[in-house]
């Protein structure tokens, strides 16, 4: 009887944190909830990066593909053990509203399409994970965020790097400055391209050209590394080979001003291979090279210290601290806010280049 009572009493408290706790929170005192994120694009990234790191993250996993492609369904489905009601298509996204089994849409298309289709993800109620660069224009990156906000979802951009632990001791070093004030700093990542392929990256209208596909690194370190947001932008672009690079830029240049005079210089090129962020500081200076990578991200500083910490995968790192934050209902690492302010960048990058002026930032 006592038994029987004390079962009672259990199972009330059981039930009764049913109705006032999150599923997720009743669900974690007996087995870790893992959020199911659907991959929206199947290309490089999706099939060489996201997918295998899915299989290593302990918040999420995947559990749907959306895509334009019939042959990749029986190959993903076999590999990924997707059933057919977690396939969609452009056309059948929306229905993913219906779907329990999806709890994030992860967009990793073309630039040029981030903006409607992470729209339409938002739209679904789902939450959205958009890849970087977050879209062409600051107007689609607002379209997003207001989507988001509209649906109540959570909206997070792929910048992997913040997630990465050598990166994230140069962002702590903006705010503890162990070498003094910052006085300059310098992003740049290029490869030395002979055959560019045929690919929507050449393709201005689809969102190419290193301006955006790294540049944006290059910028949100720069913003990282200061702490800071840039007043004033000043860039030219160069092009030796215009037969090869005719929509989208060869090589793009580009200094940036930050208040109390500390200045950046960026440069994206597909004519020299470079990765490099580097910080020089009234005491001393520090530097991670290669900055931009999957892996071996490691650098050094003035006084020998070695910036080398390795993980084992950064975007299984990048998903399972966006997955947790949705758990959890904190803040997202990279929002979108964050993500606009380097397209807004990029586009006064643009501008400055093609007026020959220096564009003021407010
Ligand atoms: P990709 O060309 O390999 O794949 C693009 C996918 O989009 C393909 O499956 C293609 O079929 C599909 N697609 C749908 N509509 C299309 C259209 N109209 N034109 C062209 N393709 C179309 O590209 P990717 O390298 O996988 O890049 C996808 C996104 O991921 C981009 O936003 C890119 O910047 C981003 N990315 C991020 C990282 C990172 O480290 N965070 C790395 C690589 C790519």
């Amino acid at each position: 009887m006592q038994k029987r009572r004390t079962f009672i009493k259990k199972t009330g408290l059981l039930l009764s944190g049913i109705s006032i706790l999150p599923h997720y929170a009743f669900k974690s005192n007996f087995q870790k909830r893992k959020l199911g994120v659907c991959l929206v694009g199947l290309g490089n990234y999706s099939e060489n990066l996201l997918a295998p790191a899915l299989q290593l993250t302990e918040y999420c996993e995947l559990r749907g593909i959306v895509t334009g492609s019939p042959k990749k369904i029986p190959v993903w489905q076999k590999r990924h053990g997707i059933p057919d009601k977690n396939v969609y298509n452009y056309d059948t996204i929306g229905a993913i509203a219906n779907n329990p089994e999806i709890d994030v849409i992860y967009i990793v298309l073309p630039t040029g399409l981030h903006s409607e289709y992470a729209i339409i993800a938002a739209n679904t109620g789902k939450h959205v994970w958009c890849e970087k660069p977050m879209a062409k224009t600051a107007v689609e990156c607002q379209a997003i965020i207001d989507a988001c906000t509209k649906n109540k979802v959570k909206l997070s951009i792929g910048y992997r790097m913040q997630h990465e632990p050598n990166t994230q001791k140069v962002i702590e070093w903006a705010k503890t400055k162990p070498f003094g004030a910052i006085e300059k700093v310098k992003a740049e990542i290029g490869w030395n391209i002979t055959n560019p392929p045929d690919i929507w990256r050449m393709d201005a209208e689809l969102g190419g050209g290193l301006i955006y596909d790294v540049g944006v690194y290059c910028i949100n370190a720069m913003r990282y590394t200061t702490g800071m947001e840039p007043i004033a932008v000043a860039a030219h672009h160069e092009n030796t080979r215009p037969e090869v690079y005719k929509e989208v830029q060869e090589t793009s240049i580009f200094k940036l001003d930050f208040p109390s005079g500390v200045k950046a210089s960026g440069k994206t090129t597909a004519a020299e291979n470079v990765n490099i962020l580097r910080s020089d500081c009234k005491n001393g200076w520090y530097e991670l090279s290669p900055f931009q990578a999957y892996n071996g991200v490691k650098g050094k500083a003035s006084d020998g210290t070695s910036l080398n910490t390795y993980i084992e995968n950064q975007q299984a790192t990048q998903m399972d601290d966006d997955a947790l934050a949705i758990l959890e209902n904190r803040p997202m690492m990279v929002s979108g806010e964050e993500g606009m302010k380097d397209i807004v960048i990029v586009e006064a990058i643009n501008e400055s280049a093609n007026t020959g002026k220096e564009v003021k930032l407010s």
